[in-house]
């Protein structure tokens, strides 16, 4: 990820990633896990999953009332990221697999903690570039403040609407960063 393509999705994406980071493991974080995952729908399917010991897809579109291949697109994604597994039985009447399924909440904190990592990551590289950098931006629109040297060889104006480049005063997004930083840095050292 280069820190100069930072844009608003990827704040987003952080501000997203931070809410998931200061909840603790508990039922809210397996749905936002799985929310992000497979969207909606997929919380209604982990719903039944959960309080299931062990359930097949038709059940699984009767009680939320979605189609079947909605129910199967949604499980193999869960699958793929390890949170929900299957065993397959073949029907000895109609010959055919059943498939009978089940879903792990307590592996959600695994991907949670891959996230973590690399929200870090994104967090230090940002860190870094607003620290060693006076930044300059455009006050007109929503757009990625730019270091000095760049915004010397634009000549101080925006290339969209050529007003004046503002300094921004980034004091408080460094410390922001920063308390983030540490706050993540101390979660992932600690045990889970
Ligand atoms: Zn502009």
């Amino acid at each position: 990820m280069i820190v100069q393509n930072w844009s608003a999705i990827q704040f987003q994406y952080v501000k997203v990633t931070i809410s998931m980071v200061h909840s603790s493991f508990n039922h809210d974080l397996f749905r936002l896990v799985v929310e992000e995952i497979a969207g909606k729908e997929g919380v209604d399917v982990s719903t039944v999953l959960v309080n299931a010991e062990e359930t097949t897809d038709e059940e699984i579109a009767t009680k939320t009332d979605l189609k079947l291949n909605a129910v199967r697109r949604i499980l193999y994604k869960l699958h793929d990221n390890h949170l929900a597994s299957y065993r397959r039985i073949r029907d000895t009447n109609t010959g055919w697999f059943l498939y009978y399924w089940r879903i792990d909440p307590k592996k959600a904190q695994s991907l949670v903690n891959k996230k973590k990592m690399m929200v870090l990551n994104l967090l230090e590289q940002r860190l870094e570039h607003e620290s060693n950098n006076d930044l300059y931006t455009c006050v007109n629109r929503d757009s990625s403040p730019v270091p000095f040297e760049e915004a010397m060889n634009l000549s101080f104006r925006c290339p969209v609407c050529n007003s004046q480049l503002e300094y921004v005063n980034n004091e408080k997004a460094v410390s922001f960063l920063r308390k983030r930083v540490e706050e993540l840095r101390a979660d992932l050292k600690a045990p889970s």
